[in-house]
């Protein structure tokens, strides 16, 4: 049976962190797993080959910053796989492009078009492990190209689903998925299984354990991802599956907490058809990701929007508004917000658990400025300061620590 194993950048942060991850891959080895092992950077070497880019050059997005940034990964890959071999474990270190991982052109933040795995399979039929460079592939103009940041979870799941793999175990430093953030709520508990719709939902909200894009991979071509953590292999991690497999529905899964939200209100805003469709595609062409919008009923042909951005798009969202100086009267900034989040796949079908949210901020005297649903999801902008009491008391509210929720 074969198993892909991915490791993020502090599970091979040192040397001897690396010898640790050689011990887990042994340990699965010996249980006579096939094994294709994805690699991050070792953790901070990314941001310093970045800054290193920047030094010389403003352009971000050149072919040169992908040669550059997936070094970062060839090091820990190479690095574990000398480990291995030395240690009587016959391994073999590959690149994106060995590895068969085509990709579009669009540098440093490349989509991956397929994967011919005829080098991994030879590999693994000689029984070799392999580890592969995670974060990278290779475009038809014979480039190295990257996958945006966090990019090694998407190797990692899109070759468990090209090799059909039983499933894709994601290593990082935390055992698995809460409830919500256990540094904010020492209550918070881990979740045996979760559906990729509520990790998506939790990971596009600020629970950074998996990348976004690669959850929405493994929905796509229903891969079974494990998050576990390479500091303690031995706790079972959480399952992240289809829906189907769970059984039993949570009506909230967790609260998640997202406090890299900027708060965007324009005011004076003229009423006329197209204004909004002009903002947001212009945003939208700049890649700007907005998320929470919100139109007020205009008066005297004047209305106003707030919408949400997340920090690092403010200074391309500002330079955007200058555009529309004519049809706004006036923009402000607010940096000083959070997005509070319930998801739960039960919402689908049971009455009650927005009411309950508001009613819980209402009684901590927490004001809440947007709120947007979805079928699974309740999302509040309130202020910063109210971060932390806003998770409190929500996760008391559905009972989140423990395992029968019943409210
Ligand atoms: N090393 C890359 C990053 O830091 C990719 C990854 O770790 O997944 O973003
Ligand atoms: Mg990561």
């Amino acid at each position: 049976m074969l198993k892909v194993l991915k490791f993020g950048g502090t599970s091979v942060g040192d040397l001897e962190k690396i010898q640790n991850v050689a011990n887990i891959i042994k340990k699965e080895k010996d249980k006579n797993y096939d094994l294709v092992v994805v690699v991050s950077a070792m953790s901070g070497v990314t941001n310093k080959l970045s800054s290193y880019a920047k030094h010389f050059s403003k352009d971000s997005s050149s072919k040169e910053v992908d040669m550059l940034l997936s070094a970062g990964e060839r090091i820990s890959s190479s690095l574990l796989a000398l480990a291995l071999n030395e240690q009587g474990y016959a391994s073999i270190s590959m690149s994106g492009r060995e590895a068969g991982i085509l990709t579009d052109c669009h540098y440093t933040r490349a989509k991956i078009q397929s994967i011919d795995t005829k080098n991994i399979s030879k590999a693994l039929k000689s029984g070799q492990i392999i580890i592969v460079a995670g974060f990278q592939g290779y475009t038809k103009e014979g480039r190295v190209s990257t996958l945006g940041r966090g990019g090694s979870d998407l190797s990692a799941v899109a070759l468990a689903g090209a090799l059909n793999a039983s499933i894709c175990e994601i290593y990082t430093d935390v055992d698995g998925i809460y409830t919500s953030d256990p540094r904010i709520e020492p209550r918070a508990r881990k979740l045996e299984k979760i559906s990729y719709e509520e990790m998506l939902e939790l990971s596009s909200l600020g629970a950074k354990v998996l990348q976004t894009r690669s959850v929405e991979m493994a929905k796509k071509f229903d891969v079974n991802i494990i998050s576990r953590s390479s500091f303690a292999p031995e706790i079972e991690g959480t399952l992240i599956t289809k829906e189907g497999n769970i059984m039993e529905k949570a009506l909230v899964s967790g609260i998640a907490l997202d406090k890299n939200q900027v708060r965007i209100g324009l005011y004076g805003v003229s009423d006329k058809p197209g204004i909004a469709a002009l903002i947001f595609s212009d945003l939208a062409k700049s890649q700007v990701n907005v998320d929470m919008i919100v139109q007020t009923v205009a008066v005297n042909g004047k209305t106003s929007l707030d919408f949400t951005v997340p920090i690092e798009d403010l200074e391309k969202t500002q330079n955007i508004m200058l555009r529309f100086k004519k049809d706004i009267q006036k923009v402000d900034y607010n940096e000083k917000i959070c997005k509070l989040s319930v998801v739960g796949l039960g919402m689908k079908t049971n009455s009650g658990v927005a009411s309950k949210a508001f009613e819980t901020l209402a009684k901590e005297n927490i004001n809440i400025r947007i709120i947007s649903t979805s079928e699974i999801k309740i999302s509040m902008i309130i202020e910063e300061k109210y971060a932390e009491l806003g998770v409190r008391a929500l996760h008391e509210a559905y009972h989140l620590d423990k395992t029968c929720k019943s409210f």
